[in-house]
C-alpha cells in the first residue's frame, strides 16, 4: 500500500510517500480502507519533533480517517467488514490507503455523511465536544464565544453550541471565514484581525450578562483580553496555544471566573464512548455537519501541514489516498 512515512523530525519535507505493507489487524484491532483522511495541527508538531508525545521513527503520522472496514481481528464485536466508519486514533497512522486501529477507536459513520466529512471528526468533532460540554459544562442560554470559529475544531463548536441552545459568537480573520462560522449557526461573528473587535464581543454580550464560556484556540494570544469578557461564574476553555501569556488574575477574581484547559490525550474511556455517541446522534440528525475546505492527494500531504499551519482557515483539510 501507499503510505507517508517520517524517518526523521523536521519540517514538511521530511513526509515521504512509500509503498509498504498492509499492517494486519491482531486481537480486539480493525482495519480500514481509507477513503480520506484528517489532517489536524497536532501532527505537524509531533512531525517537527516539539510536542510531548513522540513517536518512535520511523512512522506513519495520523489518527483521523474514514473509510470501510476490510478486516478485523479476533474478539471485536459490533464492528462488522464493509461498515461505512470514522477513526479517531490509529495504531498504525492514518496518513496511508490502509490503517489498523484498536476497535474502540474505530465509529459508524451515518449513511448521509461523505468520507471526506468523516475524517474530520475525531480530533475536531472530539476536541470541541470535550472543551464545551465536558469541560466548558455549557448550559442553554449562556452566551459562548469560539475564539478561532473558522477551522476545524471551532466550526464544530459552533455547530455543538449551538444545537444545545446557546448564544454563540465566533471569531474569524478573513471574510470568507467569517461566513463560513455565520453558515455554521453563530448568532453573530467579528473579525479576530480587526481593530476594536473585543468592544463588538463585549457589546454583543453585555445584554446576556457577558460572556459565560470563551472556547480559546490561540491562548497565548488572548488569554489575558479573554477574562475581561467573562461575566459572573464565566469559564474560559483553552484549547489551543503556540506560547506563553501573561494575565491579570484580578479579571478572574471579580467574576469568580475559571481558567481551564483540556488535551484529548486525557480523555477517559467513559468521557471517550460518551463523546462519540454524542457526535454520532448529531451526526446522523443533521445538527452536527463536518465543514471539508480543502481536498488534497496523500501524496501533497507535506502541502498540508504547510498549509494547516501558515493559512487561514476555512473547515477542515483532508487528504484522499
Ligand atoms: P485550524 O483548523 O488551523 O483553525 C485555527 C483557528 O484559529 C482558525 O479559526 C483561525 O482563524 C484561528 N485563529 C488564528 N488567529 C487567531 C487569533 N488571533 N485569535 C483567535 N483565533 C485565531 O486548527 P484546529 O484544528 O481548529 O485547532 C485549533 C487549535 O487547537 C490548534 O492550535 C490546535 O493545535 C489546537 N488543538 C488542541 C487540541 C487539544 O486536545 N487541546 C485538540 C485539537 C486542536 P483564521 O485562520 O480565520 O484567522
Amino acid at each position: 500500500m501507499k503510505a507517508i512515512r517520517v524517518a526523521e523530525f523536521g519540517g514538511p519535507g521530511v513526509l515521504q510517500m512509500v509503498e509498504m505493507p498492509e499492517p494486519v489487524p491482531g486481537p480486539g484491532e480493525v482495519r480500514v480502507r481509507l477513503r480520506a483522511i484528517g489532517v489536524n495541527p497536532v501532527e505537524t508538531y509531533i512531525r517537527a519533533g516539539v510536542y510531548a508525545h513522540k513517536p518512535a521513527l520511523p512512522y506513519t503520522p495520523g489518527g483521523d480517517g474514514a473509510g470501510v472496514v476490510d478486516a478485523v481481528g479476533s474478539g471485536v464485536t459490533g464492528i462488522a467488514v464493509g461498515d461505512r466508519v470514522y477513526t479517531s486514533g490509529s495504531l498504525t497512522g492514518t496518513y496511508a490507503e490502509y490503517a489498523v486501529c484498536a476497535a474502540a477507536r474505530v465509529h459508524a459513520l451515518p449513511d448521509a455523511v461523505t468520507f471526506a466529512q468523516g475524517a474530520a471528526i475525531g480530533v475536531p468533532y472530539g476536541t470541541a465536544y470535550r472543551a464545551v460540554v465536558q469541560r466548558g459544562g455549557l448550559l442553554a442560554g449562556e452566551c459562548v464565544l469560539v475564539h478561532g470559529a473558522s477551522g476545524g475544531v471551532g466550526t464544530a463548536a459552533v455547530q455543538i453550541a449551538r444545537a444545545l441552545g446557546a448564544f454563540v459568537i465566533g471569531t474569524a480573520g478573513t471574510t470568507e471565514g467569517c461566513a463560513l462560522v455565520t453558515a455554521q449557526g453563530a448568532h453573530a461573528v467579528v473579525n479576530h484581525r480587526e481593530g476594536g473587535y473585543l468592544e463588538r464581543i463585549r457589546g454583543l454580550a453585555e445584554a446576556r450578562g457577558g460572556v459565560q464560556l470563551v472556547v480559546e484556540m490561540l491562548a497565548n494570544v488572548n488569554l489575558g483580553h479573554d477574562l475581561g469578557l467573562l461575566g459572573p461564574r464565566g469559564r474560559v476553555v483553552v484549547v489551543g496555544s503556540r506560547g506563553p501569556v501573561e494575565i491579570n488574575p484580578r479579571a478572574l477574581m471579580g467574576c469568580d471566573g475559571d481558567i481551564r484547559a483540556m488535551t484529548l490525550f486525557n480523555v477517559a474511556p467513559e468521557d471517550y464512548m460518551r463523546i462519540h455517541a454524542a457526535l454520532f446522534a448529531g451526526l446522523e440528525s443533521g445538527a452536527l455537519r463536518p465543514v471539508v475546505g480543502r481536498e488534497l492527494a496523500l501524496a501533497d500531504a507535506a502541502e498540508a501541514h504547510r498549509a494547516v499551519i501558515e493559512d487561514r482557515a476555512y473547515g477542515k483539510i483532508v487528504l484522499l489516498p
